[in-house]
């Protein structure tokens, strides 16, 4: 489940980059502050109030309140931390209007990244710079290569686009042509068993190369002609490797260019693979349904259920879903009442909440109290019961079929519930 845990960690960042990502100011007057590990708090708030300092210049008296305002949230934040988190931090602040002029309402975001941050910043600007953390929500996992033929071989690591060579090898055996005066049987021979000691010295490598990146998801074997597939059937390659293999691919060339070939392929390949796990996982669900073993439910209530008694094996969500759970208090006697509604719905229901009354009392005093992206809510219930999340794309027939038929929630069960 390594690969799943990864995609919510990469899933959860992803969304809560698109929702920062429609925010926008009135003016120049959102703060984005970037904060390294290692970076002394007390400094970075010094240069805050040099910051507000600078923002009393501003001529747009909205403009300078809101800059300073959002200079002095953002230090309040900061004030609670004695120093970065191991990955930095990193702070968003602005008055966001919510309905036209006049609206702005002082929002506040901190964020602990999945990656260590290397760059120290302060903007001000009419959007969030979301840029840094845009790159870590793509595909950073690390990937070896091993690229093969009966001449030569080369094995390197590979993370997102960027490549890097471990090692190369040379096979020194001739080729297929013998020399006169051998006898074709002991020449064969021969030949047979330096390829042999060649494939064995490359598995060998690859495997004490390999097995010390750390954080490797798999394995891609490539090369011109059948030379991968003798050397991956042969016994060359530890089974520890050899569980890792997520692919062969054919290239034209041996060498760095094989691998630069297998690298401008890969985004495709490690697609292919996630979809076969997506794939995997909600197949074994519809085999619950299916053969009615009391394994598989679907639905908001039904997961919620389970997901509360802590029996939930894999919770499945479509990342597709794009519900929001809104909680709404009455001002006046202090009832919450709860719906679920979808995210492009919001403002309209919050507006219509001004003329609702309230079921308890009557009185015209309802507002927004809270709100949750339901995903998020689910998955943070998942786990806190130790339950494994998958996000499922809508790229393959099952993905699309669980947002469809399914609602976009289902899990599969630990044992049948009574
Ligand atoms: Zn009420």
């Amino acid at each position: 489940m390594s690969v799943t845990a990864d995609s919510v960690l990469r899933f959860k960042l992803k969304r809560t980059l698109e929702m920062l990502a429609d925010k926008e100011g009135r003016g120049t007057e959102l703060i984005s502050l970037y904060v390294p590990p290692g970076r002394r708090i007390h400094e970075v708030l010094a240069n805050l109030r040099e910051e507000y300092g600078t923002a009393s210049n501003i001529k747009s008296r909205t403009t300078r309140k809101n800059v300073q305002d959002a200079i002095d949230r953002t230090s309040q934040r900061l004030k609670l931390f004695k120093e970065p988190p191991t990955n930095g931090l990193v702070i968003f602040c602005g008055a966001i209007p919510r309905n036209g002029a006049g609206t702005e309402r002082m929002e506040t975001f901190v964020l602990e990244p999945p990656e260590p941050i290397n760059i120290y910043f302060y903007r001000c600007d009419a959007r969030f710079h979301l840029e840094p953390l845009l790159a870590m929500v793509k595909e950073r996992n690390a990937y070896g290569v091993i690229v093969i033929d009966t001449s030569d071989a080369v094995v390197a690591v590979v993370r997102g686009q960027r490549m890097e060579i471990l090692q190369k090898f040379s096979s020194g055996v001739a080729g297929k042509h013998r020399a006169g005066g051998q006898s074709a049987r002991r020449f064969e021979r021969i030949r047979e068993q330096s390829l042999n000691d060649y494939y064995h010295r490359v598995g060998a490598h690859a495997y004490e190369l390999l097995s010390e990146i750390e954080g490797l998801k798999g394995l891609i074997v490539g090369g011109p002609g059948p030379t991968k597939f003798d050397f991956i059937e042969g016994d060359h390659l530890n089974y520890m490797l050899k569980e890792k293999i997520l692919a062969t691919i054919d290239t034209s060339y041996v060498g760095e260019q094989g691998v630069e070939e297998i690298v401008s392929k890969s985004g495709e390949i490690l697609r292919g693979v996630r979809y076969m796990e997506e794939k995997k996982i909600v197949q074994k669900f519809l085999y619950e349904i299916g053969h009615e073993t009391g394994l598989g439910v679907y639905g908001e209530t039904q997961v919620r259920k389970y997901l509360n008694a802590g029996i939930i094996d894999t919770l499945i969500v479509s990342e597709k879903l794009n519900t929001i759970h809104v909680f709404v208090k009455c001002k006046n006697c202090g009832n919450v009442d709860d719906s679920l509604i979808p995210q492009s719905g919001f403002v309209k229901f919050e507006q219509d909440l001004m003329s609702a009354a309230c079921k308890k009392c009557n009185s015209v005093s309802l507002a927004v109290d809270d709100r949750k992206d339901l995903v998020d809510e689910l998955i943070e219930i998942a786990d806190k019961q130790n339950a494994n999340v998958a996000i499922i794309s809508t790229e393959t027939d099952e993905g699309v079929m669980l947002r469809d038929s399914f609602g976009g929630i289902a899990a599969i069960l630990r044992y049948r519930a009574s």
